[in-house]
């Protein structure tokens, strides 16, 4: 596998062509950004924990029988996924209240819900990836309705699965987000990442936060809190 000219360069990952048109290669940086960009920062080793945890994940969600760009890991930052189309939408499942949905409805943080919120942001850092719901997604022509359906089916088993096994590793999956893809056949498949970047983690004993909210709040042990999210991966795969 030949990595070829990088073809984009994001907050958290490098993307590089290779000589198969259809595979590309992810890079994952130490770079960290909150609020769409306006906090940066770097998070040491941080890169290396979300290429492995995303590649852990996806391979778990693959065996479950959930479609991902999963090819193979190449080395501790770099892995070959399949090249897809991204549909510009942010997919955010949420458990329990917390982040941005607290604010705007007024909640406190930690209430559980009795059904799992699905929203959607139209995937636009210049606009600050507004939040939107079906109908405008497809007056902005970002998916068909057939595959925001399957969006959602398999945003809705995806959470099945991370839940069940955050639970068994002693934490609570409080919300995350997700982005599919279109391959060359126009099948919708999960693409992007899913590691500590992308979700909140709550010890499920004492409620204390894990992962990225620490670096938004500066609350500090953010390295910490990746390292021990990893370590409880580990240990579960071991187990
Ligand atoms: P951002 O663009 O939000 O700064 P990243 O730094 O994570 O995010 O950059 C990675 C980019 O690669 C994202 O825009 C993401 O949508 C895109 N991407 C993720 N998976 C794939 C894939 N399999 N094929 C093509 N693009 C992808
Ligand atoms: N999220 C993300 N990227 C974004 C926005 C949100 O990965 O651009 C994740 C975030 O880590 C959290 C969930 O989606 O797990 C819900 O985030 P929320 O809308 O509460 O926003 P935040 O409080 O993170 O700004």
């Amino acid at each position: 596998m030949q990595k070829k000219e990088q073809i984009y360069e994001g907050k958290a990952k490098k993307v590089f062509a290779t000589d198969d048109p259809e595979l590309v290669i992810v890079d994952y940086k130490d770079d960290a950004t909150a609020f769409n960009g306006l906090k940066k920062g770097t998070i040491v080793g941080k890169g290396i924990i979300n290429n492995r945890m995303s590649n852990y994940l996806m391979q778990m969600l693959e065996k479950a029988g959930i479609p991902t760009h999963f090819v193979r890991e190449l080395s501790e930052r770099e892995t070959v996924v399949r090249k897809v189309q991204i549909v510009p939408l942010e997919v955010i499942i949420r458990n329990l209240s917390a982040g941005s949905f607290s604010k705007r409805y007024g909640v406190d943080e930690g209430i559980r819900f009795d059904e799992p919120v699905i929203e959607f942001s139209y995937k636009n850092d210049e606009l600050g990836d507004p939040l939107l719901n079906t109908s405008h997604a497809l007056a902005l022509k970002l998916a068909t309705a057939a595959e925001i359906q399957t969006i959602r089916d398999l945003a809705l088993r995806i959470d099945e699965c991370l839940k069940a096994f955050w639970a068994e590793c002693g934490v609570t999956l409080v919300d995350f987000k997700l982005e599919f893809g279109r391959t060359a056949d126009g099948t919708i498949i999960l693409a992007d990442q899913i590691s500590p970047d992308t979700f909140r983690l709550w010890y499920s004993k004492t409620g204390e936060k894990l992962e990225k909210d620490r670096f938004r709040r500066d609350l500090g042990g953010v390295e910490e809190a990746y390292a021990e999210v990893m370590k409880r991966v580990n240990a579960h795969d071991r187990a």
